[in-house]
């Protein structure tokens, strides 16, 4: 791996460099503490929030848009699948924890059910980290998805003037390269700014969750009074799994004309915590009760996915603290039922 160094000063301008060659998505702020990813040609990249710690809705809109058309049909033309209408766009700015969940729904999309819509925009992106300094309600580091090693293009990190720039793929030598003369090699004093910037930042992580023990106790524990107030907590609102970069529901309806002659089918998002999605013929519902739907996204996050890609699909970013109405907390659910049973 190629490792070079970007002088601060020069960071303006390789942002331009990379918006001269193709689309650019980069986080800024658009509120107290908000912050949002937005086309660079509808900002300035003086507006790029390099301090930013989480959006509020994480990068897999990208990829896996909020709603999509996956086909449409025609008695006349009968059955084709929209192009893609957006310039696949290099994504700049990206944390650890957001990569990681990249690697969840690329796990999810890309398994034994290919997901053709989402791995053409997937594989025609490409990515630039940046390291970050977590804050209270960042627990990535109990994760182990703090660090990463694979899934960008390019990685910024923080040293003194500047930033340790990693060189992963073809595509990451193709965007240095771009303008090459921005960049210098990495010296040995940047790689030991570098190392120390990473002691600082774990030692910088105040919030942690056990996680070594979650599934077998998510298995066992799936009928502990503690689900039973977590769902009298819980407004069903959605929002936690709206922002979560790794929640992948999903509902499917068809919008046809009167004549039935012509039609599309749509792939909009969903939540496992809202009743109708598992509502079925005869106006069952598998999961009735809030406290059935709570607990099963927790332990598909933290037990259902483990024992199926041999992961959690939870990558500590906060998100779902953040935008919880009722003040729910993944890492005190745990704790919760962690207790109701003694352990
Ligand atoms: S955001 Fe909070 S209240 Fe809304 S569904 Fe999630 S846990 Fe329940
Ligand atoms: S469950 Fe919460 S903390 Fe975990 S990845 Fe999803 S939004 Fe982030």
């Amino acid at each position: 791996m190629e490792v070079h160094f970007l002088p601060q000063a020069h960071l303006s301008q390789f942002l331009q460099v990379l918006a001269d060659h193709a689309r650019v998505v980069v986080p800024v702020k658009v509120g107290k503490g908000q912050y949002k990813f937005r086309d660079l040609n509808e900002v300035s990249t003086e507006d790029v929030a390099l301090e930013y710690l989480r959006t509020m809705v994480p990068p897999k809109k990208y990829f896996f848009p909020p709603e999509e058309v996956l086909y449409r049909y025609s008695t006349e033309t009968g059955y084709e699948e929209p192009v893609l209408e957006d310039e696949p766009p290099i994504l700049f700015g990206l944390h650890p924890c957001d990569l990681h969940g990249i690697r969840v729904t690329d796990t999810f999309f890309g398994d034994r059910y290919q997901d053709r819509h989402y791995l053409r925009r997937r594989e025609q992106s490409r990515i630039i980290g940046l390291g970050c300094m977590p804050d209270e309600k960042c627990f990535c580091q109990s994760n182990r998805t703090d660090h990463i090693e694979d899934i960008y293009d390019l990685f910024l990190w923080e040293v003194e003037e500047g930033y340790l720039t990693l060189v992963r793929t073809p595509a990451g030598h193709e965007m240095l390269h771009w303008q090459r003369d921005l960049f210098s090699f990495a010296s040995r004093e940047h790689i030991n700014q570098h190392q120390a910037y990473l002691e600082r930042r774990r030692e910088a992580f105040t919030r942690q969750m056990p996680t070594s023990d979650l599934p077998d106790l998510l298995r066992f524990e799936q009928d502990s009074p503690a689900w039973k107030d977590l769902g009298n907590s819980c407004f069903a609102c959605g929002a936690c799994s709206m922002v979560c970069p790794t929640c992948t529901c999903f509902n499917v309806y068809d919008k046809t004309d009167l004549s039935g002659e012509s039609g599309e089918r749509v792939r909009r998002w969903d939540s496992c915590l809202f009743r109708d999605f598992t509502r079925i013929a005869g106006e069952e519902h598998t999961r009735p009760e809030r406290s059935d739907r709570v607990s099963n996204r927790y332990y598909h996050k933290e037990q259902g996915f483990v024992e199926q890609f041999g992961m959690p699909s939870c990558v500590g970013c906060g998100r779902c603290i953040d935008s919880c109405i009722a003040k729910i907390d993944i890492t005190q659910v745990f704790a919760k039922v962690r207790s109701s049973c003694g352990r």
